[in-house]
């Protein structure tokens, strides 16, 4: 299999930083009383997260370059000491007890943080997608995926709260695992079962009147409004699953829906690579196709932002054409 210590080592630090995920998602209070007045929990949550998958690549690849959201410069302040410890503690329960010392930390951090996107070979890493999601107790997910030259080879999906038995709400359950590799197709884990991996395939639905589509919960991320004009341009009378995160990847390279649409709420914004790589191969390898709004191949040849394309679709195939064509319809 082409890429197989890759993936094998991407698995291992997407696993063990969904464990620390989890564990701060478990203890948050609630979502409103943390958005209001202390966000550090999720801070917190997102260093460590970023840490540890750093930590696991640097000692598999300790030549390639990491690009990550997070960056420790503010952390290295006097006044953080009582955040930096929580992160060392936390990385911790990720790596099994071996946290590294605390420099060591904020410099794996950086290692992500500071990197630039380009050269023939680099991994990146979302160590919070949909951070909205994991505030309110709902989907998020841990994104990993490998690009050499200009393309993404290999990709890693965590998600704690999607059932890996299949159902799109929120469970306390086991949470999953999704890897695609080029040309070895996309394959499904419970978090908690480290065996073969089930093969996944998307919907094979033909009909646009038959599709669902799912989208984000935040109205600023993806236009609601444009969303629901398409849908009907398309013939679908369901309502659109909303979940945050690239779990909506996930859930199109696994059939349970068959368009994820991410509809541009600004002209000027340029999605991140770290938001799409992982999640566009475990669709692609499953089967299905993903584009901009324009239909044209996403292109990851120009650092950390997707700067010649404009949002996301993501369908199972066969609809794509005609997705992108309703898309062009309502965008005019
Ligand atoms: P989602 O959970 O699918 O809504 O996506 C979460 C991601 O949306 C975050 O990781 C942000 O990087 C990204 N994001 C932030 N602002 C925007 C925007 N205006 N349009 C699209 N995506 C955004
Ligand atoms: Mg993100």
């Amino acid at each position: 299999m082409p890429y197989e210590r890759e993936r094998d080592t991407a698995i291992a630090a997407v696993r063990a930083a969904s464990r620390v995920c989890r564990g701060v998602q478990a203890n948050l209070v609630t979502a409103e009383t943390l958005e209001k007045r202390d966000r550090s929990p999720v801070t917190v949550a997102d260093f460590a997260s970023q840490a540890v998958v750093a930590s696991v690549l640097a000692g598999a690849f300790p030549d390639d370059t990491v690009v990550g959201e997070e960056q420790a410069g503010e952390l290295r302040e006097d006044d953080q000491a009582a955040m930096r410890a929580a992160i060392v503690e936390h990385v911790a329960t990720g790596l099994d007890g071996e946290a590294p010392a605390e420099s060591k930390v904020l410099d794996l951090i950086d290692r992500c943080g500071l990197s630039r996107a380009e050269g023939d070979r680099y991994w990146t890493v979302d160590p919070i997608d949909g951070t909205k999601g994991f505030l309110r107790g709902g989907q998020y997910a841990v994104a990993l995926a490998l690009i050499e030259s200009g393309r993404v080879v290999m990709g890693v999906l965590g998600c704690p709260n999607l059932d890996p038995g299949g159902g799109m709400a929120e469970t306390g359950g086991a949470g999953l695992i999704m890897a695609a590799a080029l040309g070895d197709g996309t394959h499904l884990w419970s978090m908690t079962d480290d065996g073969e991996g089930r093969s996944i395939r998307v919907s094979e639905v033909r009909r646009t009147e038959d599709a669902r589509f799912c989208e984000s919960v935040e109205s600023g991320h993806s236009s609601h409004d444009d969303a629901a004009a398409v849908a009907r341009a398309l013939g679908i009378t369901e309502s659109s699953v909303r979940m945050d995160s690239q779990a909506k990847y996930a859930t199109v390279a696994r059939g349970e829906a068959q368009i994820y649409l991410r509809l541009p709420t600004r002209k000027d914004y340029r999605e991140c690579i770290w938001d799409h790589a992982a999640g566009m191969i475990t669709v692609t390898e499953a089967g299905g196709r993903v584009t901009d709004v324009h239909g044209r191949d996403l292109d990851f040849n120009h650092g950390r932002r997707l700067e010649a394309n404009a949002g996301i679709i993501a369908t199972n195939g066969p609809i794509h054409d005609r997705v992108v064509e309703a898309v062009r319809g309502v965008l005019g």
